[in-house]
């Protein structure tokens, strides 16, 4: 999968942080589904890689129990970690068991969404 996110770095519009990641969320009938970070001059009209690949998944039907695994890497070849509103978006959107796998330059490192997001806000906070 390393390769895969190599591959989709070159997608990445980075043009003002230089800081190219790419995402790939695996569904468990082995639908990929692809996202780079897209930027724009206004920070905030931009997206996160991980946000667009899993926007993308539901785009297209898929649900948080379709969604088997999270892929991640930074074109820095850094262990990177995503966002807090990127964090959100997994709570509220992925089972808090899924694993994401986060490449850098020494290896790979495995964490749950659980681990990412301690004392998280959810929907379930708003019953
Ligand atoms: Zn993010």
């Amino acid at each position: 999968m390393r390769e895969k996110l190599d591959l989709l770095l070159e997608k990445s519009k980075s043009t003002y942080f230089h800081y190219p990641v790419s995402a790939i969320l695996e569904c468990s009938d082995g639908t990929l589904f692809k996202g780079v970070n897209v930027e724009t001059a206004s920070p905030q009209a931009g997206i996160c890689a991980e946000r667009n690949a899993i926007f993308s998944a539901i785009s297209n039907g898929y649900q948080k129990d379709d969604f088997k695994r999270l892929y991640l890497k930074a074109g820095t070849n850094q262990l990177l970690y995503p966002c807090f509103i990127c964090r959100q978006a997994l709570v509220e959107f992925c089972n808090l068991d899924m694993e994401i796998v986060i490449y850098f330059e020494e290896g790979e490192k495995k964490v749950t969404v659980r681990e990412l997001t301690p004392y998280c806000f959810s929907g379930a906070d708003l019953k």
